[in-house]
């Protein structure tokens, strides 16, 4: 936390001093000019913290399928999880730009790492922080902020993911309690220690407008933790399917109001997207970083292949859409911390991303040959980890659906 303080402290003032724990290694390669130099700070800061504590652990978190606890313990120490959580709540102040950056660096060293924060922050506490009452908030926010408490967001269930609207967990109300019966599935965090904010519908014929939205601590009686999905990439992070059978929840954990679930899903989404653009940009990075040093050790036919145009033509095009996407994730966060609608600024980030992401993690596997395809080297864990970043919070399809659908509407045609 200490760290994190030190560069709060700095944003509010704008002073330009030295912090002694700050990272040697300047990342300014990477557009890093364009951004306040409290945030560059953050950067240097972070990118000390992942190469030290974090990326030396991820090929172990993904080959033993292990949650990261010590990576985890490290974040927390730094203040991650508290990021975007104000200071009056005990959390770090910053803003969205400073979560993405978070997000990309983190994400470089470890993908695991990446989802389980991002889960947490933006699935989790940022609803709570912007639609709870000061009750949930003290509850529900200020224990959750150093990594023993990790909460998750279940919205998708087996028989719904993109079509939300159609949740068929249910919620009544009887007595002073609400009783939720149903599944979840999916749920990143959901076997971890905390609670989850769950999307349940408390009148089906009103479709997404009977929506509601619960905090429900766990463990609950009546919750059942489904076993761990044995996935493709980001295989440290726990994903499990929670039932829920009777559980009684006290009205208090209301989240908003009655039938305010499926906006406050959406809107959670939206600032899910950046922390996922975050994300992916970072497995994007971290295929680029590992791709250009092999080509410039490796030698076929007498020289480096980085002397050859068609492994230089591939890492100018891993470049671009690294730097583009990159470019649309901060565009997306400064719109949300200006108080703009980012909607579309969000998914097109997103989209982008992780395309970015999929297309570097495969050309790096290319350039690398024999070595890309063994897990020796990162880049097929970064080939798996990429893919998903183009399904959760919203499949490329389901994106490109709420680009259009804005840019339609900024036309006036929707
Ligand atoms: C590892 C992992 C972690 C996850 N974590 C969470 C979590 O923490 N909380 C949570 O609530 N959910 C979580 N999810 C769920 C995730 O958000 C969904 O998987 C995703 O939204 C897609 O839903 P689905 O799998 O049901 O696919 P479907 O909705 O069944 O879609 C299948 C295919 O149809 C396409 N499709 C669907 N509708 C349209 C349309 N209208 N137009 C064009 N194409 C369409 C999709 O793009 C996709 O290609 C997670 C999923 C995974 C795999």
């Amino acid at each position: 936390m200490a760290r994190l303080l030190q560069t709060r402290v700095l944003l509010k003032k704008s002073l330009n001093l030295i912090i002694p724990c700050l990272g040697s290694q300047s990342r300014s390669i990477h557009n890093d000019s364009l951004l306040p130099e409290t945030h560059r700070m953050l950067k240097n800061s972070l990118t000390d913290l992942v190469d030290n504590e974090i990326a030396p652990f991820a090929k172990r978190t993904d080959s033993e399928h292990r949650y990261p606890i010590e990576s985890v313990k490290k974040m927390g120490e730094f203040g991650i999880f508290g990021l975007l959580v104000p200071e009056k709540y005990g959390g770090g102040g910053l803003d969205t730009l400073a979560y993405a950056i978070a997000m990309e660096e983190i994400s470089r060293g470890c993908a695991t790492c990446g989802v389980i924060v991002s889960a947490h922050i933006s699935l989790y506490l940022s609803p709570i922080l912007e639609f709870g009452t000061e009750k949930q908030i003290e509850r529900y926010v200020t224990p959750y902020l150093t990594g023993d408490l990790i909460g998750s967001f279940c919205l998708s269930e087996p028989e719904n993911g993109s079509d939300a609207g159609a949740a068929s967990t249910t919620s009544n109300l009887e007595g002073d309690n609400w009783i939720i019966n149903g599944s979840k599935m999916w749920v990143t965090n959901g076997s971890l220690n905390g609670a989850s904010v769950v999307m349940a519908t408390s009148d089906k014929a009103k479709k997404h407008k009977g929506i509601s939205s619960f905090i429900v601590p766990k463990p609950s009686k009546g919750v059942t933790v489904g076993k761990p999905e044995d996935k493709l990439g980001i295989r440290g992070s726990p994903t499990v399917q929670l039932t829920f059978e009777n559980v009684a929840i006290p009205s208090e954990n209301l989240l908003g109001q009655t039938g305010d679930g499926f906006k406050i899903a959406m809107k959670t989404l939206d600032c899910g997207r950046i922390g996922i653009a975050g994300q992916a940009i970072g497995i994007a990075q971290a295929s680029i970083d590992c791709a250009a040093k092999y080509a410039m050790e490796r030698k076929a036919f007498g020289i480096p292949i980085a002397q050859l145009q068609a492994i230089q033509i591939k890492l100018a095009d891993m470049e671009c859409r690294t730097q583009s996407a990159r470019l649309l994730a901060w565009h997306a966060s400064t719109l949300k911390d200006k108080g703009e609608n980012f909607t579309k600024e969000a998914a097109m980030a997103k989209l982008c991303a992780s395309e970015a992401a999929t297309f570097c993690s495969h050309q790096a596997i290319q350039i690398l040959g024999g070595m890309g395809f063994v897990t020796d080297m990162p880049a097929e864990r970064h080939y798996r980890d990429a893919r998903i970043t183009e399904i959760y919070e919203g499949t490329s399809e389901v994106q490109r659906l709420v680009i259009a659908s804005n840019l339609l509407k900024e036309y006036s045609f929707l």
